[in-house]
């Protein structure tokens, strides 16, 4: 499947360099999208991914295929510039599946870009895949033993081989035969010559909705992505759950024993999904004023404003504002056009994003005592700055509110996470972040607090990353192997030029 662009140049210590910068991270937090029965199956795909831009930003991908003719574009890049009009055109089918895919450090190439595309003995298939397989490394090891060749380092590239091996007949028995031998998060679209097929894992990691447009049937990470294409939203997949589109058909699968438990990410509800978007059934925006309140009635303080970290704490804010009845002023405002700290690959530009990233109104804030709100703190990079800010602006006092618990351990199953050495709540405690921000007070939102909240929502939860509860536990399986791939050298690469 490599275009002509996968000129495979370099060696092999570069590679493995890149591997072992890879194995420190977990990453491939990714929006999905499929259409099913619609003439303008990319065109919409190319909508839908534009409107989960959010969930990544490194590659986008769509496949196509109108039964006789399949079709794949990948690259890396926005998709508003992956794609043009005249690439779509060459997109045939009226079905689709396409991907966006985020990360930060490691290797960000190619060779990782969604959908993966296999012609297997049962016809060609291509995979959208969101969330992390915490196998995927052992199976990795078994299918390089067993004589298959792997070109990318993403884990999802083994679901595709494992289907490609399957003996089952009809593509959705390969790739419930795929499934059932990973372990980890998927939410998934396939497409096959005649059928969409989607799936969510038993534990039910990440999102995964249906809708409706016309005849035509569309899965998409967030809802966000049918507004934009007006599609009717039907409902989402449950946990466990796998859908087969086929003749205009809609069958529901039950193949797996369900999980031990639903382990819904409470961290799509906190930062990483559009506020617009309904994820398992409950408004984010909704959701996030709620933790707002709830972090006011546990720390409160008496304060002239309530200022948000746009765009990441305005919900939150908004929620504290209200419970604590103090104004909500915009007193810190985003350049918008900066894009989010986490896709830069080096620490030293992160810090350089931050600071061109926001200013302060010195009128609004100069001898005032401000509450600071953000959805939550990573590495501290970003709150390290804007305390100063405030303080440089002339804010007489800074006190800091975070709507989610101290973040404590690393997402195995798919939101991008530094390790947990790089977590300022693992190495700190609230007082010791308290004192390295330079805030007045600091406030984060109770575990129990986010755990009650929850409770309003369809599913369990998983909320690992700050109670260091996983629910598949993650062991050697999860170290991704030793990878001696050849190092991509793409067009803007400078450095590979003499090599
Ligand atoms: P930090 O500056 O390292 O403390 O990161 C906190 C900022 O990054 C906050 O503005 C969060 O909204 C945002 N954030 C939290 N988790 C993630 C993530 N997985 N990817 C990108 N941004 C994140």
């Amino acid at each position: 499947m490599s275009s002509p662009l996968e000129r495979m140049v370099g060696c092999e210590a570069a590679a493995q360099l890149a591997a072992a910068r890879e194995a420190d991270r977990y990453h491939d937090a990714c929006g999905i999208f499929g259409v099913y029965g619609h003439p303008e199956a990319a065109h919409l795909t190319y909508l839908g991914l534009y409107a989960l831009q959010h969930r990544g930003q490194e590659s986008a991908g769509i496949a196509t295929s109108n039964g006789r003719e399949h079709a794949v574009h990948r690259a890396m890049g926005l998709v508003g510039d992956v794609f043009s009009e005249k690439i779509l055109r060459r997109l045939p089918g009226r079905h689709a599946v396409g991907h966006v895919r985020y990360s930060t450090a490691g290797e960000s190439s190619l060779r990782n870009a969604q959908p993966f595309c296999a012609s297997t003995d049962g016809g060609p298939v291509a995979i959208a895949h969101n969330g992390n397989l915490v196998n995927a490394g052992a199976i990795r090891r078994e299918l390089e033993g067993r004589g298959s060749i792997l070109t990318s380092t993403s884990d999802s590239e083994v679901l595709v081989h494992l289907l490609a091996r399957s003996r089952e007949s009809t593509p959705e028995d390969r790739l419930i035969d795929a499934l059932s031998r990973v372990k980890g998060a998927y939410s998934l679209a396939m497409l096959t010559d005649d059928a969409l097929i989607a799936a969510r894992d038993p534990f039910g990691f990440r999102p995964l909705s249906l809708a409706r447009l016309g005849d035509g049937w569309i899965v998409a990470s967030e809802t966000c992505a049918f507004d934009l294409i007006g599609a009717d939203y039907e409902r989402d997949l449950e946990p466990g759950e796998v859908i087969v589109i086929r003749r205009g058909r809609l069958r529901t699968l039950r193949p797996f024993p369900p999980a031990p438990r639903q382990a819904f990410c409470i961290f799509e509800q906190i930062y990483f999904a559009r506020p617009d978007s309904n994820v398992i059934g409950h408004s984010v925006y909704q959701f996030r004023k709620e933790l707002g309140r709830i972090l006011a009635r546990e720390h409160p303080v008496a304060a002239d404003m309530v200022v948000p970290v746009l765009d990441s704490g305005n919900a939150a804010a908004l929620g504290y504002a209200e419970e604590s009845v103090i104004p909500y002023e915009t007193a810190l405002i985003r350049n918008q056009y900066v894009k989010r700290t986490f896709i830069e690959p080096s620490a030293s530009i992160r810090d350089f994003r931050v600071r061109i990233k926001h200013n302060a109104s010195r009128q609004m804030v100069g001898g005032k005592r401000v509450v600071l709100v953000e959805d939550s703190i990573v590495r501290g990079t970003t709150l390290l700055k804007l305390v100063g800010l405030m303080r440089h602006a002339g804010a007489s006092e800074v006190h800091v509110r975070v709507s989610s618990p101290p973040n404590i351990g690393p997402c195995h199953y798919g939101i991008d996470t530094p390790t947990r050495e790089e977590l300022i709540a693992h190495r700190h405690s609230v007082e010791e972040i308290r004192q390295i921000l330079g805030a007045d007070t600091l406030g984060y939102l109770s575990i129990d607090g986010l755990r009650g909240a929850a409770r309003n929502l369809k599913h369990g939860i998983c909320d690992a990353c700050f109670s260091d509860d996983y629910p598949i536990p993650v062991d050697a399986d999860a170290e991704p192997p030793q990878l001696s791939l050849f190092r991509l050298v793409e067009p803007d690469d400078e450095s590979a030029l003499g090599s």
